[in-house]
Order: structure tokens, then sequence, then C-alpha cells
């Protein structure tokens, strides 16, 4: 399917598809094969400025006036485009994120019914009441927006985080800036195209493509934007928090995780392996929620690696367009360059690297970015490599004795964004779930996240909710209004 465009991407300024204001240009790589796949043009600082004033001017005239229904509409109408184009833009994340086909197109599935979510549970966008004991007074409140929204995106998971920031904002109101991943741009800005043809006023959605030290910097600092949602590395989380702190803006933060994976001796096995393998694979492991800490129970310890890696012996490994492909390559060179360094430190610090999985490669694909799924034996909690947020597919192997210490080594983390547990004793289910410091627990499944329950870490994991009810709170501010009618 020919899906890349051969001219330079443009950007979304308003009504305008534009070069910019310098028509500087950058490349995107396709990571299976390492060469260049499209160039997309670069914005410069006064390309945000108008991109901003375009979403506050379209904010002011009419988005924040319009009806829920014309909102609810409009989404409903993107969401249905956004189905007619799914498999192009799979294909355009297969090529320039590294994602096997099969897993794209899977994972695009719900975008539309996430559209189609958010533009349901605007009904939801609303006040209440209070009974403030006075008879003649009326004290209510009044759900706003916020404006002008900064959404900044990662690489792993373009489209599925673009979409799942986008539905909430537009529907409680707000107008929006698009900063896609410079490393990923290419689906963002398919889906880019769909606003004017769905019916959005010019300027409700701007996409800007750019360097974050640049592009993304003056974006979530300037002074015009009301809120910025944020998904990456904690590192970069934590310094947008500090710039935005300026001037006071609305913040959420999904960042960072090194999530465990507690296994009893009562478990599930098989379950619990396939769980385990699948999060290794998925996405060459470049996933926030992925389990990269197995915690398995001294007993059944050794027969849970064999299971594991009679499993991952099976992974094939290869050009991520072909439908066989379990597992693609990394994003890019900087990030195959750095799972491959935590490898080497986890083998300095005394854990046992194990690579396994068969390596389907071509002359295309020789110089792609792939890495093989390696289990880190032997390892302890607190080795760096089981501290550390790797992003790629590695899992630091564990052991504990009991239900305390499973505990204590899932919680000995910076990071709280997901937790999974097999047992089929349900109290320790319970007791276990409770004490664990993660925004999500799954228990004898693994963690899934989907548009309509809440998602978000604790610790070093994040800021605020996204998805569900959540994110329309995330999206909106508060107003308290009292009147005094006896007069
Ligand atoms: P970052 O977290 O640094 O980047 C994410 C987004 O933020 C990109 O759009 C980036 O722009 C932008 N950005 C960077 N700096 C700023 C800034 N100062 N102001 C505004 N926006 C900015 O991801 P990296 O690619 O550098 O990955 C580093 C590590 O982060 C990974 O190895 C992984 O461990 C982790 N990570 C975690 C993710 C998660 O979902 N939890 C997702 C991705 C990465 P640009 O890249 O275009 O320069």
């Amino acid at each position: 399917m020919n899906v890349v465009d051969t001219r330079p991407y443009e950007l979304l300024i308003g009504e305008r598809w534009t070069a910019g204001a310098q028509g500087r240009t950058f490349d995107t790589l396709n990571p299976a094969t390492g060469q260049v796949l499209a160039q997309v043009h670069e914005a410069t600082e006064a390309d945000v400025d108008a991109a901003v004033m375009a979403a506050h001017e379209a904010y002011q005239q009419h988005w924040r006036k319009t009806t829920p229904a014309e909102r609810g509409r409009l989404l409903r109408r993107l969401a249905d485009l956004f189905e007619r184009d799914r498999e192009k833009i799979a294909w355009l994340e297969t090529l320039n994120v590294g994602k096997p086909i099969t897993h794209s197109l899977d994972s695009l599935k719900a975008m539309p019914a996430s559209l189609a979510y958010f533009a349901g549970i605007i009904p939801a966008v609303r006040g209440e009441t209070i009974p403030v004991g006075q008879p003649d007074v009326l004290n209510f409140t009044l759900r706003e927006p916020l404006g002008v929204c900064a959404l900044v995106m990662p690489w792993n998971y373009p489209m599925t985080l673009t979409v799942n920031k986008l539905g909430p904002a537009l529907a409680a109101g707000n107008t929006v800036i698009l900063k896609p991943s410079e490393v990923t741009p290419l689906s963002t800005m398919a889906l880019a195209r769909l606003f004017e043809e769905a019916g959005f006023p010019p300027g409700v959605v701007n996409v800007v493509n750019g360097p974050g030290a640049t592009v993304g910097q003056r974006l979530v600092t300037h002074p015009l934007v009301s809120r910025v949602s944020f998904t990456g590395g904690t590192v970069t989380g934590a310094r947008i928090q500090a710039a935005a702190a300026g001037d006071v803006k609305r913040v959420t933060l999904e960042l960072g995780g090194k999530s465990p994976l507690v296994v009893f001796d009562d478990a599930p096995m098989e379950k619990a392996v396939a769980v385990a393998a699948g999060d290794l694979i998925k996405n060459s492991g470049q996933v926030c929620i992925s389990c990269t800490r197995l915690l398995v129970q001294d007993g059944i310890r050794d027969e849970f690696i064999q299971r594991l890696q009679q499993r991952l012996a099976t992974v094939r490994v290869g050009s991520p367009t072909d439908p066989a492909t379990e597992m693609g390559p990394l994003v890019s060179a900087a990030q195959k360059q750095r799972v491959e360094q935590y490898i080497e430190i986890a083998g300095r610090e005394g854990a046992l690297p194990a690579a396994s999985g068969q390596m389907a490669l071509d002359a295309t694909t020789a110089a792609g970015f792939f890495v093989r799924p390696t289990l880190l034996l032997n390892s302890h909690n607190r080795m760096q490599s089981a501290q550390d947020e790797i992003f790629g597919p590695v899992q630091s192997v564990i052991g504990f004795r009991d239900e305390a210490q499973a505990l204590d080594i899932a919680n000995d983390s910076r990071y709280g964004l997901a937790a999974v547990l097999f047992t089929r004793d349900g109290g320790r289910a319970l007791r276990i779930a409770h004490g664990l410091q993660s925004g999500s627990v799954a228990i004898n499944t693994g963690v899934r996240t989907s548009f309509d329950a809440p998602f978000g870490g604790y610790k070093q994991s994040g800021i605020g909710k996204e998805r569900g009810l959540e994110a329309i709170y995330e999206n909106t501010q508060l107003k308290n209004v009292k009147y005094d009618m006896s007069v």
C-alpha cells in the first residue's frame, strides 16, 4: 500500500497548510530499514506562535460557544472518517514506528470508538446545584473549558495517544495544538487531514512539527496555552512541568514505568507466561505499561523461566510489514543503542542476559534497529537495570519468598504506572491490589488501557488522569456561582 507522501508534510496552522516561516525540513525514517521514509516541514518559534494564536482566536470567536450537540456531531464525523482511513493510518504507524502491521491494525481498531465515546460523554460536562441552606440563594457550579491545550506526544503509540488526548480536549470545548514526536510524525499528519473534511472550523486543531527543545519548549511556555498534556519520559515530563509552572498552567503528565508482574506459586502458569511474553514482545517492549520486572515466587521460578524461554524462542523478529512478524525493530538507532547499553549494564551488575527469538532479516532490513527479546535472569531489584525504564524488549526476572516480600519489591520503584498479579487466592489478590502503589492494577490478566477507563500513574509515573470521565475533568475548570435571589 502506497501511503507515504513524496512531498514534504506541511504544518497545519489555522486554515493554512504551510511549509513554515523558513521552509526547513527534516527526515523521518523507517526504523526497519534505517532509510529515509519522508520529509517533514519543521516549525519555527514564529510558527508555534501563529498556531497558538489561531487556536486562541478559534476558541474565543466560536469554539467555546458551540453547543454540546455540535461538538458531538463533529467528533462522530471524525470517528467515521478515521474508520474509513484506519488501514492507511495503520500502515503509516508500521512504516514510521516499526510496529508489526497486525499490531498497528489491531491497536487502531478502538480509535473510532474512542472518538465516539468522547462525543457521547459531552453531556457529562456539567455542573451541579449545591444546597447551601439558604432558600433564596442559588449556589451552583459551571464546568468550563480551559482554552488552548498543547498536546505533546511521544513516538511509541503516536495515534492512540493523540486520539485519546484529542477526544476529551475537544469534547470539553478546548482548542488544541498537536506536537507529534519528531521521530514519528506521519500518522498524526494523516489524522490532521481529516479535520477539515469532518467540518471542524479552522484553528480548532493545529499541528506543529519539530524538535522538543525548540518547538515543544515554545509551545509549553506560551502564555496563551492554558493546559499541557504530555506523554513521554519522566525527565522530559519534569522539565515540561517546570517550564509550564511560570504562568501556572494546568499540566497532565503520563510518564515512564517499571511495572511489576507478580506470579505466586498458585498462579495459572500458562496465562502468566503468555502475559509476560506479550509484554516483552509488544511494540518491541516500547510500552509505558509493559511489565518489565517479573517477580516470581521461589518455588515456581525455574519452571516459569523455562516456559517463558520456550515461548520466546519462537518469536519471529523481522520486517513489520510481514504479517508473520511478531516483533519489529526499535523506533530509532538511539533507542537501540540505549537498550543495548542497558543489557550490558545488567551483565556488569551480575544479571545473566538471555536473548531469544528468531531474527528473520533480509537485505532490506539488515540495517534496521532490531534487538532480540532478552530476559535478565538472576536479577535483583536494586540493580540499575531493574530500576530504570529501559523501553525495549528486556525484562528483569526477580525471585521472592512470600506475599510481604512480593509487595515490598513491587513497590520498590520510583515509578507506579501499572502492575499485574497472578494468583488463585482471592483474598491475597485483593490485599496485594490494595497495597500496590500503582495507577493501574490487573489481576490474572494483563494491563490493557482503554479509552473509557481512567489511566495515569502514581509517583514519578505522572500527574493526573486521562481517558474515561476523568479526562473531562482534566480538560475543564470548575466555577462556583452564588446568586442571592432575594434582592
Ligand atoms: P521524550 O519524552 O523526551 O519526548 C516526548 C515528546 O516530548 C516528544 O514530542 C519530544 O519532542 C517532546 N519534548 C522533548 N523535550 C521537550 C521540551 N523541553 N518541551 C516540550 N516538549 C518536549 O522522549 P524521547 O524520545 O527522548 O525518549 C526518551 C525516553 O523516554 C525513552 O527512552 C523512554 O524511556 C521514555 N519514553 C517513555 C514513553 C512513555 O510512554 N512512558 C514514551 C516515549 C519515551 P521530540 O522528540 O520531537 O524532540
